[in-house]
Order: C-alpha cells, then structure tokens, then sequence
C-alpha cells in the first residue's frame, strides 16, 4: 500500500523513479515498463514518396504518431518501390514485412472483393456520407471484422473528395464513344466501365504518365487537379471530364499488422486511432484546398479542356453500377452485411443531405 501511494503520490516523477519503487509483479509497474518500450515499424504506400497529399497525407501520419506519443512509436515511411511494390502494401502489411500501410481498398479485389465498399462505390456516398458511415453508422465495425482474417487492423486515412473523370484523347460525346476504350480505371469503377463496352486496368499511380504516353492506355483517371497537375497528365491527354462518377471519395485506408497493434499498450494504440482520424481530416481538406489552383493552372497554363460528361454517358454508367454494387453484395456472408449496411446508410443519409447540404448548395 505504502508503496503504492508512493507512485501515485509522484505523479509527474520520472517513470525511471518510479520503476525502482516498485516489484516487477505490481500492475503499476508492469503498465510503466510497457510504456517505456520504444517501438521502430516501417509504413509502405502505393504512392510515390512525398507525393502531394497521398504522400505527405502519409507522413503527417506517421510524424503524428511518433509526436503524440513522445517518440515511443517511430515510424519510416517507404514509397511505393522502396520496399514492395505499390500493389503489395496489403500483403506486406498482413505478413508482417511492415507494421503499416498506406493504400486504396479497392487495389485488393482480387483478393477481397468486399473491400471494395470501403474505398469507392460508384454512384456512391461522398466523403462527409462515408465518413459518417464508417465512424458512426457501424462501416468501420464491418470493415475491422472484414480484415481480420488478413491479420490487419484497418482505419479510414484520407477522403479525396469528389475525383475527377479522367483524361482522354478524344471526346465523349454518346455512351459509344467509351467501347474499346482501354482506360486505367481501378475497382468498382473499373468494373461499371467494363460492362459500358471499355476495357479498364488497373496500374499504380507512377505508371500512369508513360502508359498513356505511349498509347498502352487510351485513358486514365487518378484523383483531381492537385495530383492530376503532380503526374503531369495533361501532357499525355488533352480533354479533363468530370464528374468523377466512379469515385465520389477515395476513402483511402491506413492498415496496421494486427499482431504489432495488439501487442501496443492500450495509450498507443488509442494515439493510433485519433492520429489516423486526424489524418483522415487533414487529407480531405488538403484536396479541397488546392484542387481550384491546380484546375487553374491545368486551365489557363496548360490549356486543358474541361469537358462534362454527357448526361446520357453518366447514365449508361449508372445503369451498370447499380447492377455492379448489387452483385458484389451477393459475393459472401459478409458481402450481403456490408451491402446491407451501406444501402441503408446512404438511404438514410441521402433523405437528409437532400434537405440540408443539397439544398444549401443550390440556395448559395
Ligand atoms: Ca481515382
């Protein structure tokens, strides 16, 4: 008892002090032995080191993490390439190679289809819509329970926002003018525009630039003006479309080996959590902020034309959607609870967003 009072009476003493004051069995001075662990992990991305937003999205991640928890978690970010290649964050992350990752849901298809709805369903919910979802509408419960059995911890990091359409080298004037078109397109998205007569493909962001170069692609979409500007896209393609039908957010996802994460203190993993959700935040509204000066200068310096998709082209895609997010809800057990969940979500969101965003947008 004596020694006890003793450690709650230091308080604010060193924790080094308060070690020698305790036996090894105490619980006080067990919990103050794991908090003295420092602990190194590595986190792989699929973007190419620094990138803007994605990049830099990443490291605010991770310098986050080690100030919020006075450096007892150290994290080195690797670019896509550095360490594994951009489309093995998933595994790499769930064998143990890195502790973190940083990447898109919907890059895991192949291998778990029903991640997809955590990334972009087309037609789908905005950034403000899966955010709310996935924090208080049970998305993120289903999310955690979905990657288990991959030995991940997931976490939503970064919404980008509404994408832009893509890039192209000739118009799109009628739902014809997509048939034959190779496009890099990933996803959901990919999927819809595949039964529209394309042919989607799915390659990392760095590959982008030279695919569409060398006429190894027709198409391509990546994010928004901010990025699009980065990977100097308009020097490939000449007509910019929007709306980004196929990703009305990019709910990008930070990932933890579950094993490293339950083996943090109950502090750490808790600073994980807020620091993801931070960084969450931060992403969005880094896109929102330089989006309008990147579409600017794409504009006004490198003479880019903005084309709107025709209403009959964005209603061709939407035919194909609803059928496209229907059927990977009937893929598995927990296909049909996170179809479930979503459909009704954005129901629900939608009947109120009508009355209060929507209508405000159109009011303004
Ligand atoms: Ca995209």
């Amino acid at each position: 008892m004596k020694r006890r009072n003793l450690i709650k009476a230091i308080g604010a003493v060193s924790v080094a002090t308060a070690l020698s004051a305790c036996k090894p069995k105490e619980q006080n001075c067990e919990a103050n032995t794991t908090r003295q662990k420092t602990y190194n992990w590595k986190m792989v991305t699929a973007w190419p080191k620094n990138f803007p937003a994605l990049g830099t999205g990443a490291n605010f991640l991770a310098k986050t993490i080690t100030k919020m928890s006075g450096g007892r978690i150290k994290i080195t970010v690797y670019g896509g390439g550095e360490l594994v290649p951009p489309l093995e964050v998933f595994d790499a992350v769930s064998n143990g190679t890195a502790q973190m990752g940083h990447a898109g849901s919907y890059y895991w298809k192949g291998k778990v289809p029903e991640a997809q709805f955590f990334g972009a369903v087309p037609f789908g919910m905005n950034a403000q819509e899966m955010n709310a979802w996935l924090y208080h509408g049970g998305g993120l419960d289903l999310w955690t329970e979905l990657y288990e059995q991959f030995n991940l911890v997931p976490f939503p990091v970064g919404q980008t926002g509404v994408q832009m359409g893509g890039w192209f080298n000739k118009e799109i004037n009628t739902k014809e003018d997509i048939k034959g078109l190779v496009m890099r397109i990933p996803g959901l998205g990919g999927e819809v525009f595949k039964r529209a007569g394309g042919s989607p493909k799915l390659l990392p962001g760095s590959e982008l630039f030279t695919s569409l170069q060398t006429g190894n692609i027709d198409a391509t979409e990546w994010v928004g003006p901010y990025n699009d500007l980065a990977f100097g896209l308009y020097q490939a393609a000449k007509y910019y479309y929007y709306p980004g039908w196929h990703e009305p957010t990019a709910c990008l996802e930070g990932m933890v080996n579950k094993e490293a994460y339950d083996a943090l203190p109950d502090d750490l993993q808790q600073i994980i959590k807020i620091a993801c959700m931070a960084a969450n935040q931060n992403m969005l509204s880094d896109f929102t902020a330089k989006n309008r000066n990147a579409l600017d200068t794409l504009i006004n310096e490198h003479k880019v034309e903005l084309r709107q998709y025709p209403k009959e082209v964005l209603e061709e895609f939407k035919f194909h959607a609803k059928a496209v997010f229907d059927e990977l809800g009937e893929k598995s057990e927990m296909g049909k609870r996170i179809y479930k969940s979503y459909k009704s979500f954005a129901s629900q969101t939608k009947s109120w967003l009508d009355i209060s965003e929507n209508a405000y947008f159109k009011a303004r």
